[in-house]
């Protein structure tokens, strides 16, 4: 007889993501079934005053609990490495719950300059009206986190390595930082996923993510995720359950069959950016090529270390000023021009117009976003045919 689960804690990511978190039903089904059911029903009205009281495990309402969202959250936390995984709705709900969940009027944030925009609006304009607070620094300079801790930090937030422009932080110093100042760290691991990276196996005590981008990996669905140790994943529960941004049993099973494949998919973006990186590298239009990947980056040494691999987002800048960056945008015919990433569709922006538009002129100079910036988030088409598709733009610079 096979037990399905004492075998996991040995098993490599691989298997995980293929054959973890599915308990077969009493139908014996090999795929992992979708239970699009709202509620529960119970054999006894004392069962279901048992299950509601909590002394009896088992489903009660699908923003509680979900056999298929159920799915994704025990694979996603073993891929992980963590305890217990709660999935949200959005990566952007997974970041609002774990707030909710951790912090209260008086608190403080101490948060990367390099952030997902929205990620910023919730700090600023939503934390802030709860009365919590946040503080900016550069990613790379732990000395920077440090000195803008106070008593009242409770919270380290960081994305790397960071959009557009692929600096990294060193996530165990961090951790350390964090620790030793009585605060918890988060790492949004959503550009290079738990195939190439691990922040828990590097000390971070909660990973968030954006299921919507490479979990999913093929632009479906809107989703996300947080994962770490049962306790704080017990308060983040209690606000995902109460408050509601709960994962729909659809986009579950959506995430389920992209985590399949994500090891795979993780390794092809890898080499699809690599090459298209050095190819840009030594294009006579091209100025400078921000990618953690090359030599030439300045953390390059500490993500080989960090990371299992350099991921596939980077930004490049171009002879010229904006029309010229524009001119290489619009030449393109195959790739999308969307501010969209983390899927098998090369996507191409211009963050200093889009994704990063709101910022004012001194912000973008802080955040090295100029005006001959591109921005693209390398899929899985040929490499010959993304290199032709910016070749056009680039050639006429020359
Ligand atoms: C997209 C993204 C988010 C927000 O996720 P949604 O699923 O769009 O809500 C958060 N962090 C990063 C790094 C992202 O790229």
């Amino acid at each position: 007889m096979h037990d399905e689960h004492s075998p996991q804690a040995d098993w490599d990511l691989e298997t995980l993501a293929i054959r973890a978190g599915h308990q077969r039903s009493h139908e014996q089904e090999h795929g992992e079934p979708i239970f699009p059911t709202s509620s529960f029903v119970y054999g006894s009205a004392a069962e279901a005053a048992r299950k509601f009281g909590g002394e009896e495990p088992g489903n009660i309402y699908s923003r509680f609990t979900n056999p298929t969202v159920r799915t994704f959250e025990q694979r996603l936390a073993a891929m992980e490495g963590g305890e217990r995984c709660v999935a949200t709705s959005s990566g952007m709900s997974a970041i609002l719950s774990t707030a909710l969940a951790l912090l209260e009027a008086g608190d403080e944030i101490v948060a990367s300059r390099s952030l997902f925009g929205s990620t910023v609006s919730l700090f600023d304009k939503y934390l802030g009206k709860l009365g919590i607070t946040t503080r900016y620094v550069e990613l790379s300079n732990l000395d920077a986190w440090e000195a803008a801790i106070t008593p009242a930090t409770k919270l380290l937030f960081a994305e790397t390595p960071s959009n557009p422009l692929s600096e990294i932080v060193d996530i165990a110093a961090l951790a350390e930082i964090a620790h030793r100042h009585d605060a918890l760290l988060a790492i949004d691991n959503c550009f290079l996923t738990p195939a190439l990276q691990k922040p828990l196996a590097l000390g971070a005590d909660l990973v968030i993510h954006s299921a919507t981008k490479y979990l999913d990996g093929q632009g479906r669905a809107i989703g996300g995720a947080v994962v770490g140790r049962d306790k704080e994943l017990e308060e983040l529960f209690g606000v995902v359950r109460t408050c509601g941004p709960c994962m729909s049993p659809f986009n579950a099973w959506i995430f389920t069959k992209g985590l399949e494949t994500l090891n795979l998919r993780m390794r092809a973006h890898c080499d699809n950016a690599l090459a298209l990186a050095r190819w840009l590298d030594q294009h006579p239009a091209v100025t400078r090529v921000h990618f953690s990947g090359l030599e030439h980056h300045p953390q390059h040494a500490l993500a080989a270390r960090q990371q299992q691999g350099f991921g596939a987002v980077l930004g490049f800048e171009v002879k010229g000023q904006r029309e010229a960056a524009w001119s290489v945008i619009d030449a393109t015919q195959m790739l999308s021009i969307t501010g969209n990433l983390g899927d098998v569709k090369s996507t191409i922006t211009h963050p200093g117009t889009t994704t990063h538009g709101r910022l004012s002129d001194d912000q973008k100079a802080i955040a090295g976003i100029s005006e001959n910036l591109i921005r693209v988030s390398v899929g899985l088409e040929s490499m010959n045919d993304i290199r032709g598709d910016l070749a056009r733009g680039l050639d006429a610079l020359v």
